[in-house]
């Protein structure tokens, strides 16, 4: 987590390391490494309760921030609570770190400020650069999940059901709803965890009505809205969902709700949407969510859904993920996401123009394929 603390370290004149302003603010800089810590403590503690001792490693951090207030003449969180505290308020744009806009959004903040967890730009942050943290978890638990299937069938059985299943009911098993498979419950039930205390407001277990992952009630008693959702770009003016008895509620861990779950759906509508248009299309067996599909005019196109809120670092995974040929990788994003400003030229601005992927929502993802008439006229010309 604290990778890079000793690079490119220079000392002031009271001999206090400072960090070079060239070394600030990419992947490797303090606040990605902060991202990276509040995810982990989040993790092990839940950052609405924890308490000493805290690892060594999140001190080391908290110091080398108070370090950076310092160096800025600014006054220094107090405390590491202080310091999350300070998380939920401040944005990424904002001195001490001003992180420019080509990294992550200005007004980006890495604790939610009703939610109180490590926002999704943070775990998108975390992740970018640390292949053990959020997504790089998830992806290592889906591998632990297909090493315990027998067969490629088995493995997207089990993926289509955690895809599916971010909440489950201590009674879902037994109901008749839904066939229950044990074999398949076997090699999944480990990655589910009981709810945290901070989600059990009023008793309750409060389920986004739009995206159905935990959510929570306001303060005020209201039941008829909610105040925030894991997604965070849901309206919070619909009623949730109620589960009244939460010690019977089973959560799909974090990670995967995050970076499985939301891609997944995107990826369901994706297949849905070729299917519709008669597009043939073949998953790649070792690697899961990933499909092959043949353009219009004969080119090998890869297909792979995502659902992230910051573009550039969306672009930075997709150049990773895709990294054979990225001009020929088809990048699909709900549709909330290409209905933020600015998102498709942040995510285009790292791509030397003949190496962009193309970006499109899953009910543009047909014609992407296939040219509209006009133009397939002029290529046959
Ligand atoms: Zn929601």
């Amino acid at each position: 987590m604290c990778r890079g603390v000793g690079r490119g370290r220079r000392v002031n004149t009271l001999g206090i390391p400072v960090t070079p302003p060239g070394d600030e603010p990419g992947l490797s800089g303090l606040y990605a490494e902060l991202a990276g810590a509040l995810t982990v403590l989040d993790d092990q503690q839940c950052l609405a309760s924890f308490s000493l001792p805290y690892p060594p490693a999140v001190q080391l951090l908290y110091d080398r921030v108070v370090l950076r207030c310092i160096e800025q003449q600014r006054t220094p969180p107090a405390s590491l609570p202080d310091l999350v505290q300070w998380s939920r308020e401040s944005r990424a744009g904002e001195e001490p770190f001003a992180v420019p806009a080509s990294t992550i959004s200005p007004d980006a903040r890495l604790v939610h400020p009703l939610g109180r967890v490590p926002t999704r730009a943070c775990l998108e942050l975390a992740s970018a650069d640390r292949g053990g943290l959020a997504a790089g978890e998830a992806h290592a638990l889906l591998g632990m999940v297909k090493e315990r299937c027998v067969s490629e069938s088995s493995f997207r059985k089990c993926r289509d059901f955690l895809i599916s299943t971010p909440v489950l009911s201590g009674r879902e098993p037994l109901s008749r709803k839904r066939r229950w498979d044990d074999r398949l419950w076997r090699r999944v039930a480990d990655l589910y965890v009981p709810v945290p205390e901070f989600l059990r407001r009023y008793d309750v277990l409060a389920l986004c009505a739009t995206c159905e992952l935990p959510a929570l009630l306001p303060r005020d008693g209201d039941f008829e809205r909610m105040e925030w959702c894991e997604s965070e770009t849901c309206r919070t003016d619909r009623p949730p969902l109620l589960l009244r008895d939460p010690g019977e509620v089973m959560l799909l861990r974090r990670c995967l709700r995050v970076f499985l779950v939301l891609p997944g759906r995107v990826e369901r509508s994706a297949r849905q949407a070729l299917h519709a248009a008669g597009i043939p299309v073949r998953s790649r067996p070792d690697r899961p969510g990933t499909y092959e599909l043949v353009d219009s005019d004969g080119t090998d196109r890869v297909l792979r859904s995502y659902d992230r809120l910051q573009p550039a670092l969306l672009a930075r995974t997709v150049r990773e993920e895709c990294s054979d040929a990225p001009e020929c990788a088809v990048v699909v994003v709900p549709q909330q996401c290409l209905a933020q400003p600015d998102f498709e030229a942040a995510f285009a601005a790292p791509f030397p123009g003949p190496s962009r992927p193309a970006l499109v929502t899953p009910n543009g993802l047909a014609a992407e394929m296939r040219p509209p008439p006009h133009e397939q006229k002029e290529n046959n010309a």
